[in-house]
């Protein structure tokens, strides 16, 4: 009986284990003929520069519109594009078309920074500081008006090429966040030698501001730091009024968060950037 239900349960097993397997190759072929056919999205989150009160920068989040299965987020597939090898092509995609409309806004006489997210294994990969040059010249966008957003898990495990490659772009003028700051390792060591030019800390800081001491004072003492090295803070997450208007009150840099607007397709951006401003000017 003992045996029998051991049994059942290893093929029950293997058969899960089989058909998540067959699953996730399938989802990896969809998505590299997915990139390939365009159908990568990007949306974009106002950062709002609060001691001027203007939207400055946008975040570019990607999505994938999938054939059948919807509007899919990135938690759903970029362990999946890093694990299948396919993060120098979505990165690629990604940048490029980030830039692509940084340029259409410009034309349109709406200039934005434009920060985009790049996983350990694109920064590493020796080819990326020269792309990141040449789309930036193809498109013609100062090298100043795009950020890219890493996060510190890169930091730990690839020191050395990470720092020569970040260096090289740089170089160049492209700024360097890091992104979720805070939820890592958080070593002091690498701001030392690193050449970033913003810290972006997590929002579960942000988000208890309000109600613990503890957030507050590390939100305080990040922007004191950031401040001492010449870096500017982001906060993310903001999703209320009071903490925006905390973070104004400390001096904070850019905020960005639901409270000033969700990720939007570009087409909404000139807008939304107008009635954060406006909105702004009234309280
Ligand atoms: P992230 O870079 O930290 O991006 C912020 C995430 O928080 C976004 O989720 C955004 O929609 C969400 N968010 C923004 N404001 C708020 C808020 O007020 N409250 C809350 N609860 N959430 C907020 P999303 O778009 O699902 O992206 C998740 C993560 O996926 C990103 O975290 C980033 O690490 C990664 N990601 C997104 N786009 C790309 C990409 O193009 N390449 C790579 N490698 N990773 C990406
Ligand atoms: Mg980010
Ligand atoms: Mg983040
Ligand atoms: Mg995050």
């Amino acid at each position: 009986y003992a045996a029998k239900g051991r049994r059942r349960g290893v093929l029950v097993y293997d058969e899960a284990r089989d058909g998540m397997g067959r699953r996730r190759l399938e989802l990896i072929a969809e998505l590299r003929q997915g990139i390939g056919e365009g159908q990568l999205r990007l949306h974009f989150q106002p950062q709002l520069e609060l001691r001027t009160g203007r939207v400055v920068a946008v975040e570019a989040l990607v999505r994938w519109q999938h054939p059948t299965r919807g509007l899919l987020g990135p938690g759903d597939f970029i362990d999946l594009a890093e694990s299948a090898g396919l993060m120098g092509l979505l990165t690629t995609w990604v940048v490029e078309d980030a830039l692509r409309q940084c340029r259409q806004w410009r034309d349109e006489g709406l200039h934005l920074r434009v920060a985009v997210n790049v996983s350990p294994s694109a920064v590493v990969d020796r080819a990326f500081p020269q792309q990141v040059e040449r789309l930036l010249r193809h498109h013609g966008i100062p090298a100043e008006r795009l950020v890219l957003e890493v996060t510190e898990e890169l930091l730990m495990n690839n020191p050395q090429r990470t720092v020569d490659a970040l260096s090289v772009v740089r170089g160049l003028g492209v700024g360097v966040s890091i992104d979720d700051y805070g939820t890592g390792y958080s070593s002091l060591a690498y701001l030392k030698d690193l050449p970033v030019t913003e810290l972006k800390l997590d929002r579960s800081f942000i988000a208890s501001m309000g109600s613990s001491a503890r957030s507050s004072a590390i939100v305080r003492s990040t922007l004191n730091l950031a401040h001492a090295l010449g870096l500017h803070l982001v906060a993310e997450g903001v999703e209320d009024e009071a903490t925006l208007l905390a973070l104004a009150g400390l001096g904070c840099d850019l905020a960005q968060g639901y409270h000033l607007s969700r990720p939007l397709v570009a087409d909404d951006v000139p807008d939304a950037v107008r009635r954060i401003a406006t909105a702004l000017a009234r309280a």
